[in-house]
């Protein structure tokens, strides 16, 4: 049958968001969210060289940005974009958030800012990142690109650094096709966003109107049958060519370009903002619903959060006990229609196309987290037999 689950759950646009909007976008999300003045950005990629561009003029003595060494390869690339020096942070065992105790050795007088990632709407440890960050008298960007409406302590994540970020792209939660969102709650931060923000971008009418009809067709194939043409038959295409970086989407550009997202797709945002918190809500349930079913197999850990945090849900992140077991599910459900994936292809160092400017790093921990996970959509499309799909497979697999 002609039909694709999403390997997010993100939230599907509808045809009364194109109508003009009676809120701003920047308002919307800041009393939704208790989100300080955030500035809208053309992606999540160029929110955060924005925001490495804007620490940079108020620091300029610094140069090396602390980056974890499981993350997004668009992370590293904004590192360069800014001319700034990359350094690796391992991760903690059998996670994504920074190893706090590396963390500490990777800070010194030459940092300008350590990146922390929320991953998949789970919620790292901002506030002991900060901690160490601060210490060195380096800022702490929190990289929350997947991680819209997610609290930590009953505060959006974002905010207990000096700068956050957000993702609104194609399959992360609120999305106007490519967009993002920077906030800071620092007066003097801010500022600087602002001021970075008007030297480096500009409006520009042609790329934005094909970003308008790119969201038009994000709305029109956000839904199972599009999905299978628009995401899954050049998936399966990349699977079958053995190209993993293809299948997950993770060729990039090496230049971030950022121009001034106008106003027509900002309304499409605020007016889709309205259904979010519902969306999340539902999410949330699903997933607690949907959590003891992968723990009820034997070898499987579900990443979760603490029990002050509220985090979000468009994926479950799964750890398997190693590679092979891993990849034997990968073969069988990647392929399949079904919204599992992986989060990113690498660690950062084993990106050929990053290896010239991050050079090797000694991470064991990242890599073995890009060895042995996986992800499952959490979409409401996933039926429940196609669930028991799933569970059956991870069974057999490691079995
Ligand atoms: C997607 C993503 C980004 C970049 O966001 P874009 O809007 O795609 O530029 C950065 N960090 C993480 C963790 C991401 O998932």
């Amino acid at each position: 049958m002609i039909r694709e689950v999403p390997p997010t759950a993100g939230l599907p646009l509808e045809l009364a968001d194109f109508l003009p909007a009676s809120d701003e976008l920047e308002a919307s999300l800041a009393s939704r969210f208790g989100l300080p003045a955030p500035l809208v950005t053309s992606s999540g990629a160029g929110a955060l060289w924005i925001a490495l561009e804007a620490l940079k003029s108020l620091r300029p003595e610094r140069r090396v940005v602390v980056v974890p060494a499981f993350t997004c390869p668009l992370v590293a690339l904004a590192v360069a974009q800014a001319g700034l020096e990359p350094r690796l942070c391992d991760t903690r065992p059998g996670h994504f958030d920074l190893d706090l105790e590396s963390l500490r050795d990777q800070c010194g007088a030459d940092t300008l800012a350590v990146i922390t990632t929320h991953l998949g709407g789970r919620i790292a440890d901002a506030v002991g990142a900060a901690a160490i960050a601060r210490a060195a008298g380096a800022f702490l960007i929190e990289d929350a690109a997947q991680a819209l409406g997610a609290y930590r302590h009953g505060e959006s994540l974002g905010l207990a650094g000096d700068v956050g970020f957000f993702s609104l792209g194609a399959g992360k939660g609120l999305s106007i096709y490519s967009g993002g969102l920077v906030v800071s709650r620092d007066g003097t931060v801010r500022a600087a966003l602002e001021a970075t923000q008007a030297r480096l971008v500009r409006a520009k009418p042609w790329l934005e109107a094909w970003r308008s009809l790119q969201t038009i067709g994000l709305w029109a194939a956000y839904q199972p049958f599009g999905l299978w043409f628009a995401y899954g038959q050049p998936l399966r295409r990349a699977l079958a060519d053995g190209d993993l970086i293809g299948a997950l989407s993770e060729r990039f550009a090496p230049e971030i370009r950022t121009h001034r997202v106008g106003r027509w797709r900002r309304g499409v945002g605020a007016n889709a903002a309205r259904r979010l918190q519902p969306f999340l809500d539902a999410g949330r349930e699903r997933a607690l619903l949907r959590i003891p079913r992968f723990e009820a197999i034997p070898g499987i850990t579900v990443l979760q959060d603490g029990p002050e945090d509220a985090g979000t849900w468009p994926y479950f992140l799964l750890r398997l006990p190693n590679t092979e077991q891993r990849d034997r599910v990968l073969a069988d459900l990647w392929p399949a229609g079904l919204g599992v994936s992986r989060a990113f292809c690498h660690a950062l160092p084993d990106y050929p196309e990053l290896r010239n400017f991050l050079g090797d790093a000694d991470v064991p921990n990242a890599r073995d987290f890009a060895a042995r996970t996986l992800t499952v959509t959490n979409s409401p499309w996933l039926r429940d037999e196609e669930l028991a799909r799933i569970c059956a497979a991870l069974e057999a697999a490691i079995a």
